[in-house]
């Protein structure tokens, strides 16, 4: 079955097309329907490769978030393992913070280690108990005021552990 179709083009490419089906023993027509036909081919192979390199693409970008991902899972365990272990250290401290430690000079009362390090004072009498934390003089003792500030931020760590450890 064929159909006609009709096509208005230039002279040069006529002449072209008559001097190829002369080459080739072909009607005008043979020569422009196997033209025609090679052309289409080309372009389905065309598009063909193009969904091949669309498809490639794609492929590598999944590859490259996958990868993404991974490294963020992995980090994400990091810091979640990080998180537990300052958690449990902060818990630990927090438990040492409440217990006994000493009592108070005057009224005799028990001190936590809490009352000694963060709050500074005894929480029957508030009395200062700050000189408690001081060590006795002695030969070879520590330098006074780099303790204290030892002190100071050791107690900032344990107000924080008692407070992320529920009070
Ligand atoms: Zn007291």
């Amino acid at each position: 079955m064929s159909a006609v179709v009709y096509a208005r083009v230039p002279d040069a490419l006529k002449q072209a097309l008559a001097a190829r089906a002369r080459e080739r023993g072909l009607s005008l027509t043979a020569a422009v329907v196997a033209l025609l036909e090679r052309g289409l081919d080309a372009s389905e192979e065309e598009r063909a490769r193009e969904r091949e390199a669309e498809l490639a693409a794609s492929a590598s970008e999944l590859e490259r978030t996958r990868a993404r991902l991974a490294e963020a899972e992995a980090a994400l365990a990091l810091a979640r393992e990080r998180e537990q272990i300052t958690a449990t250290s902060f818990r630990a401290l927090a438990e040492r913070a409440r217990g006994e430690l000493a009592s108070c000079p005057q009224c005799r009362k028990s001190l936590r280690g809490s009352d000694l390090l963060v709050s500074g004072h005894c929480p029957q009498c508030a009395r200062p108990i700050t000189a408690l934390l001081l060590p006795r003089a002695q030969t070879g003792a520590l330098d006074r005021d780099a303790y204290l500030a030892l002190l100071g931020a050791l107690g900032g760590l344990v107000g924080l552990a008692l407070a992320s450890s529920g009070g």
